[in-house]
């Protein structure tokens, strides 16, 4: 067998397999659009950003951003392989508690969150709470004298770092929704309004400076800001951190343009950058926490579709339609996101023209892919496309009244349904009706 496509292997008949098993059984059982996970990969990929730790005896915390596809069977798997969970809402949490995730290795992320949030975190025991700014510190305050309950807490702020990406997803710079200002002062209020709370154990700091992040610079850059603040602290307030956590934004590969570092070379490079910075101010090390999502799951996820009416312009463009688009995969319209794509059913097929994939709303924005290579293409052909176990089927919608897909997870040969494919009861399942 060849590994071509991402590297995934095509068989003998010429089919995609996912995790040794045949894409296009898979479509046959489960039905299209359907997205796959090949599970050995997110262990993989989980293994590569624990191992350096391991490797070099450095305490640290790689925290699943579960934002990026969360569910109780991908929660499982990696909780499973040791890692701890980030989420940022009800929703989030109940997943990762569901999952059987020791709440202890639950960390809650949000620069919004409600009171009912941070109680029902309170109440699950929460190995730690994110705080973002002065209000969440005023509704932290009152929850927990009320309760009398003492949390683990991180300052969360912006080092003032433009990261080399997009900037919808641009978090890290000075004007950013997220967490305190370090340049003007915001973050000493905050540290100083911490430092010896009764009820709040602040371990440390953390920043997250963006997405799909190619190099270690940004990340170096981060890491000596957030020290250049944490020496004043410690020389004007004797404070030694517990914990540096320096986000996720770890850059995986959509496209042959993608050329992301691998993932030891990112941990290794925050370690570096961590001690070297703790051995200059004279601090202990600190624990190293990350938060990779994308690269936990995008790289492992492959969404099959199944092609339908097929439009050609003459001199113009061709058209390919499919049976989902911006509905299960928002990306490309939210952001230009860029995928790559075979036929699955084809898959050793040269390339013989450019085609134009086009989801099915009722939008013209509703395309995946502008200018793809592909074979000769027929109704009824599978399109898998690569990449896209990321922010895909956690952004999906109900819009045009589509169903959400079903999600599987393949390993060792062998599939199981994880999610499975709504129907349209499902999409009318909380309408009530006015009349009558
Ligand atoms: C989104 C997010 C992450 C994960 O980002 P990826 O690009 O998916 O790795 C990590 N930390 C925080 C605070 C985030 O908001």
């Amino acid at each position: 067998m060849l590994y071509t496509h991402h590297n995934y292997k095509v068989n003998e008949h010429g089919h995609l397999m996912i995790g040794e098993v045949d894409a296009t059984l898979l479509a046959k059982k489960y039905e299209t659009p359907l997205y796959i996970y090949d599970i050995e990969r997110v262990r993989q990929n989980c293994r590569d950003f624990m191992d350096p730790f391991k490797e070099q005896q450095v305490k640290g915390r790689v925290a699943y951003a579960s934002k990026a596809f969360s569910s109780i069977g991908i929660l499982q798997v990696i909780q499973q392989e040791g890692l701890s969970v980030d989420v940022v809402s009800k929703g989030e949490l109940y997943t990762a508690i569901k999952a059987g995730f020791d709440p202890e290795r639950i960390h809650l992320h949000g620069n919004n969150k409600s009171e009912s949030e941070l109680e029902m975190a309170i109440k699950t025991g929460v190995g730690c709470i994110v705080i973002d700014n002065f209000y969440e510190i005023e509704l932290l305050d009152k929850l927990l004298s009320q309760f009398k309950k003492k949390v683990n807490a991180l300052i969360r702020v912006t080092p003032g770092i433009e990261s080399d990406t997009h900037h919808y997803i641009m978090t890290g710079n000075e004007d950013s929704k997220f967490g305190f200002n370090l340049q003007n002062g915001q973050a000493k209020a905050a540290f100083l309004k911490l430092q010896h709370h009764p009820y709040i154990n602040l371990k440390g700091v953390h920043c997250h400076i963006g997405s799909q992040i190619f190099e270690t610079e940004g990340f170096i850059l981060a890491t000596n800001r957030l020290f250049n603040e944490l020496s004043k602290w410690h020389k004007m307030y004797q404070y030694e951190p517990e914990v540096i956590n320096l986000g996720g934004g770890f850059g995986i590969q959509y496209t042959k343009e993608d050329q992301p570092l691998h993932r030891s070379q990112y941990v290794n490079a925050l370690i570096k950058a961590v001690e070297d910075q703790a051995n200059k101010i004279q601090i202990p090390m600190p624990e190293i926490w990350i938060e990779p999502g994308r690269s936990i799951v995008g790289d492992a996820g492959i969404t099959l579709y199944t092609i339908g009416s097929i439009k050609n312009i003459p001199h113009i463009r061709k058209y390919i339609s499919v049976d989902g688009g911006m509905t299960d995969n928002l990306r490309p319209a939210l952001y230009g996101a860029k995928y790559e794509a075979i036929l699955a059913n084809k898959a050793n097929s040269p390339a013989s023209q450019k085609i134009s994939v086009a989801g099915k709303c009722c939008e013209s924005g509703d395309m995946l892919i502008w200018d793809l290579s592909l074979p000769h293409v027929e109704s009824g052909d599978l399109l898998a496309v690569f990449s896209t176990g990321a922010y895909g089927y956690s952004m999906a919608s109900h819009y045009n009244r589509f169903s959400k897909p079903a999600v599987v997870f393949v390993e060792n040969g062998r599939h199981r349904l994880v999610i499975k494919r709504e129907t349209y009861q499902d999409v009318v399942r909380n309408d009530l009706p006015y009349i009558g």
